[in-house]
């Protein structure tokens, strides 16, 4: 099991980054917010603790993300790549990740580092449009769906997730530089962080990434 970190501030691009270079690595593209989208709309047990902390946009406590991930792992084809979107997002989480890692044989290969201004992700958060049925990403100004409210992918409904919203969006950012960033400095001293410049274009971020986790 190799892994591959997306680290970054929501709206950095790493759930757009794994969709397009997965195939192309061969890789399984693992979204924890996804994971949890589901199981709120599933009304799982899980779902049902998550739901609150995601519409305020504060972290669900690591216990139910780690139990969350345990059980995804378990499933997991041991010679398979991971790109991580999303998880770890604490330290705790790290320190979980690493020891679960241990266990069964896997190695965190790179952490790939998106960083973006904070008026960047504000824009691109606020102007964000998620298709509900493939799940692909467009953005009102920046990459404007062909027709308006359809997905060109598969033509399903555009809609905009909830915590999408300015007052929810500025405590996910705080949140993040409160919770998430200090994962930068642990994995530059562990030698696995290579940071990009995540305010360019989506092709040309991709591309970047994709090469960096191919020398992995
Ligand atoms: P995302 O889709 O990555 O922006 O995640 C949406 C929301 O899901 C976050 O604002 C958190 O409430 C929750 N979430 C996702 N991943 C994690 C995680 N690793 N730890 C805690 N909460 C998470």
């Amino acid at each position: 099991m190799k892994i591959i970190v997306l680290l970054g501030a929501p709206g950095s691009g790493k759930g757009t980054t794994a969709e397009k270079i997965r195939d192309r690595l061969n890789a399984v593209h693992l979204s924890t917010g996804d994971m949890l989208r589901a199981a709120v709309k599933a009304g799982t047990p899980t779902g049902k603790t998550a739901d609150g902390y995601m519409k305020k946009g504060e972290l669900v406590p690591d216990d139910v993300m780690v139990r969350l991930m345990e059980d995804r792992m378990e499933q997991g084809d041991a010679n398979a790549l991971y790109l991580l979107d999303g998880f770890p997002r604490t330290i705790a989480q790290a320190e979980l990740l690493e020891q679960s890692l241990v266990a069964r044989n896997g190695r965190i290969a790179r952490v790939v580092f998106l960083d973006a201004p904070r008026d960047v992700l504000i824009d691109r958060l606020t102007g964000r449009r998620i298709c509900r049925s493939c799940g692909m990403n467009f953005h009102v100004r920046n990459i404007p769906p062909k027709r308006e409210g359809v997905c060109d992918a598969c033509g399903g409904e555009l809609y905009q997730r909830p915590d999408d919203n300015r007052e929810t969006i500025e405590n996910r950012l705080d949140v993040y530089e409160r919770q998430t960033s200090d994962l930068i400095a642990r994995y530059t001293d562990l030698g696995l962080l290579t940071r990009v410049d995540s305010a360019q274009g989506a092709e040309a971020l991709a591309e970047q990434v994709a090469n960096i986790v191919g020398q992995g």
